[in-house]
């Protein structure tokens, strides 16, 4: 058993925790991150974000899909492995994993394999997988960045080959022909569309009416319409009551007396924080009734010398957000002035077709009682999308009738997760909808939409342009 001790003591290696890590050397403080897992990167790395979007690309490629959908199905055949998709899934990882520990190794953050939880005396404890202590730490600051896992409710009859989560989707030895995704939030919506894409007859269940429900409503029904093009089933309104295993297939049995049965079931319906390992009682931390850590708006949770941050805090449950949680957090531990975590950002749905947003949706300027109007521009329209394969989309701007100002950006189709960053540049500096008018884009690209919605938008409000 290692005694040490550090400035910042960090639990967990996912994106939260490494950003917060490097903050803080870069700040001349000394790290110690503590990962249970093999390898560093979290369920980002190795059963969320990364593995995702790797096999989305995979299936775009090997598929041939936006070429099929400008050629026509004959010129090429969906017959595509689990080996194949693998294949581009482990390169990516490995790069992955090199980069993360090249980082550390330059930064000077020493990574501890194990698992950590707080003991009464202020200390951090890290077991190995024998349960043995192998480190006691003690530290100025402490970042809990465990990130969180699949829900499993004890109702559900998982295993590694029917009944699924998104971690044990990972595991699947070959492309089932028939699956039934429970859930129509972000992580089911992606992998029906995935699998849809591969030939696999998908059907989406949920409560709600449509997928993708915390979106604009109209890019959420949109959407749900291009994915009835590739063959995609939605049935909505629907609560499950049970689960069973039957022979080589899943049954689905509904409140309502219906069945749907397929070979395969990915149980989508939420995530929970991993909190339990931590003894955080030990550390006067306290946990809300969803079981999150409840922090401030500087990262600290009831004990302020106790950071939170990512996952384990609650929503939005991004990379992308709690990367910037665990800069901010860093440097708030380390009181270096810093600015607030931006009230506004960007989502990434990467379904095919993706789907990006930032600031409001229609629904929520309603509510408020905004004096809004609606540009639009449909990717039939952009001459880019035209020449790539006339993919289903649109740009959808909401801007305030009188001072022009933008106040959401939804877009669905091709590019949108990239192009989505020219809006929320324009939104954080505070440009008003005329300037996509009053710029010049390139041509033809798909940023034009930006152009073509404010156009649409402007002759609404008879604005002279
Ligand atoms: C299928 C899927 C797709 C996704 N796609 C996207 C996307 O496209 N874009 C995006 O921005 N986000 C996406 N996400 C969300 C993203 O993966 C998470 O928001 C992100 O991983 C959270 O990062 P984190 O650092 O908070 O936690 P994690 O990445 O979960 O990392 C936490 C780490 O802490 C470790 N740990 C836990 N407890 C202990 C302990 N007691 N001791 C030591 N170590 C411990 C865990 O082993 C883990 O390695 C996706 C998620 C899923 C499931």
């Amino acid at each position: 058993m290692e005694e040490l001790s550090a400035h910042f003591i960090i639990i967990g290696s996912g994106p939260s925790g490494q950003k917060a890590a490097i903050q803080a050397a870069k700040l001349g403080k000394s790290v110690i991150v503590i990962e249970k897992e093999e390898y560093p990167g979290g369920a980002s790395l190795h059963s969320g974000t990364i593995p995702s979007k790797s096999l989305r690309e995979a299936i775009l490629d090997l598929t041939d899909f936006y070429k099929r959908s400008f050629y026509g199905n004959e010129e090429s055949k969906i017959d595509v492995s689990i080996t194949d998709l693998n294949y581009r899934l482990k390169r990516v990882l490995d790069l992955q994993r090199h980069l993360i520990l090249r980082q550390f190794a330059r930064n000077k953050v020493l990574l501890l394999k194990g698992s950590a939880s707080f003991t009464e005396n202020k200390e951090i404890i890290v077991t190995n997988d024998l349960g043995e202590i192998t480190h006691r730490l003690r530290g100025e600051k402490f970042l809990i960045a465990t990130g969180s896992r699949p829900r499993n409710p004890g109702s559900i009859p998982f295993d590694n080959h029917r009944v699924l989560d998104s971690t044990r989707l990972l595991n699947i030895d070959k492309v089932p022909k028939t699956m039934t995704v429970l859930g129509g939030g972000v992580i089911g919506s992606e992998y029906a569309s995935f699998f849809s894409a591969l030939g696999t007859e998908v059907t989406v269940i949920d409560k709600r009416d449509h997928m993708l429900p915390l979106l604009d409503r109209e890019i959420g029904l949109h959407f749900q319409d291009a994915l009835t093009n590739i063959g995609l089933k939605f049935i909505g309104n629907k609560e499950v009551e049970k689960v069973l295993h039957k022979g080589d297939f899943v049954d689905i049995l509904f409140k309502d007396g219906s069945t749907v049965s397929s070979e395969v079931l990915l149980y989508a319906l939420g995530r929970e924080a991993n909190v339990d390992e931590l003894q955080i009682k030990n550390a006067n931390v306290s946990v809300n009734a969803r079981g999150y850590i409840p922090v401030n708006a500087l990262f600290q949770t009831s004990n302020p010398s106790i950071f939170a941050v990512g996952d384990v805090i609650g929503g939005p449950s991004l990379a992308s957000t709690g990367m910037e949680q665990g800069r901010l957090a860093a440097r708030n531990a380390f009181g270096v002035k810093t600015h607030h975590f931006p009230t506004f950002f960007p989502i990434g749905i990467y379904t095919i077709p993706e789907i990006s947003s930032c600031g409001k949706t229609e629904e929520e300027l309603k509510s408020l009682g905004f004096q809004y109007e609606v540009g639009r521009a449909y990717y039939y329209e952009i001459a880019r999308n035209q020449i790539a394969g006339n993919d289903i989309g649109m740009f959808k701007i909401l801007f305030h009738t009188d001072t022009l100002e933008i106040l959401g950006i939804h877009i669905l189709g091709r590019g949108a997760t990239e192009v989505i960053h020219i809006g929320q540049v324009a939104m954080s500096f505070n440009a008003k909808m005329d300037y996509f008018i009053d710029q010049v884009f390139n041509y033809p690209t798909y940023a034009e939409g930006y152009r073509i919605a404010a156009l649409n938008g402007f002759n609404k409000i008879k604005h002279k342009r």
